[in-house]
């Protein structure tokens, strides 16, 4: 049995992702802050057929992280595939540029995007290397990438906001760092980019569709041995974006 914990599953990115992961005959452990949100996601996607599970978890919160972690320990005993994928853009503070930021924002969101990943793939480590070949995706976004934002020609050049994409940008770094501790293991680390997808998170304004932005995650969690570690990989912007590779 391959299992794979996906961090916010309850909707948007997260749901696909396990809906997507499930079709595989991967046994889907469902993560959500909210148990009844969470608990509805496992019963849709139970519905279709799939092997799924609900994990009560905020990745704020270190004992519910703990807690989490406990809990697959005693019913599965290791973890195949972690999808970091929650996150949060943060409140909007004024016109949302950096002159403008409060520091209480860019705290709020790296407390999410940034230091939930490192708690939540810590505490998850000890049952990742119990697998045979862990794969750990981290949920990033090209907003992230310095090349492409500072890109003159590019779609994102009007952008100029901090928490959210410098949030990005240390999460990439951070699984550039990871894939390295882990360089020659079996364990892969890399960072998805789903591409601009209509969600919640930026009130269905996005291109794609969360089944699009879904399946970059997909592809990193079931890399073969030989595929790549320390990538930035997905979709670019919209539908004349291409994918694969991405700079950092
Ligand atoms: P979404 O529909 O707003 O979903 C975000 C998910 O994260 C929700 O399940 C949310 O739970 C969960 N979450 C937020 N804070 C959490 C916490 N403290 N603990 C646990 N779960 C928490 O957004 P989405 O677009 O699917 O985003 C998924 C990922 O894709 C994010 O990392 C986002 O940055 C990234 N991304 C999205 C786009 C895009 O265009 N949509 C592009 C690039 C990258 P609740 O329902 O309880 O709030």
């Amino acid at each position: 049995m391959t299992t794979a914990l996906i961090t916010g599953a309850n909707k948007g990115i997260g749901f696909e992702t396990a809906r997507q992961l499930a079709a595989r005959d991967i046994t889907v452990l469902m993560a959500a802050r909210d148990k009844d949100l969470g608990q509805a996601a496992v019963e849709t996607l139970k519905a279709e057929g799939a092997q799924a599970h609900f994990v009560h978890l905020d990745v704020t919160d270190a004992d519910s992280i703990a807690r989490a972690a406990e809990w697959i320990d005693s019913e599965f005993g290791s973890l195949d595939i972690l999808i970091n994928n929650a996150g949060i853009t943060g409140a909007l503070d004024f016109d949302g540029k950096p002159s403008s930021t409060t520091v209480a924002t860019l705290r709020q969101v790296y407390e999410t995007n940034v230091f939930g990943v490192v708690a939540v793939t810590n505490a998850l480590l000890p049952l990742l290397r119990r697998a045979e070949a862990a794969r750990i995706v981290n949920v990033s976004s090209e907003v992230g990438s310095l090349e492409l934002m500072m890109n003159p020609e590019g779609p994102m050049w009007q952008m100029a906001a901090i928490s959210y994409p410098s949030s990005k940008t240390a999460l990439n770094m951070v699984t550039a760092m990871y894939a390295k501790e882990f360089w020659g293991t079996p364990i892969k680390v890399n960072a998805a980019n789903p591409g601009y997808c209509a969600t919640d998170l930026n009130h269905h304004t996005g291109f794609r569709t969360p089944a699009q932005g879904a399946e970059p995650s997909v592809y990193l969690a079931t890399l073969p041995e030989d595929g790549p570690s320390g990538q930035l990989w997905g979709y670019e912007w919209d539908e004349q974006g291409g994918y694969g590779r991405l700079p950092w």
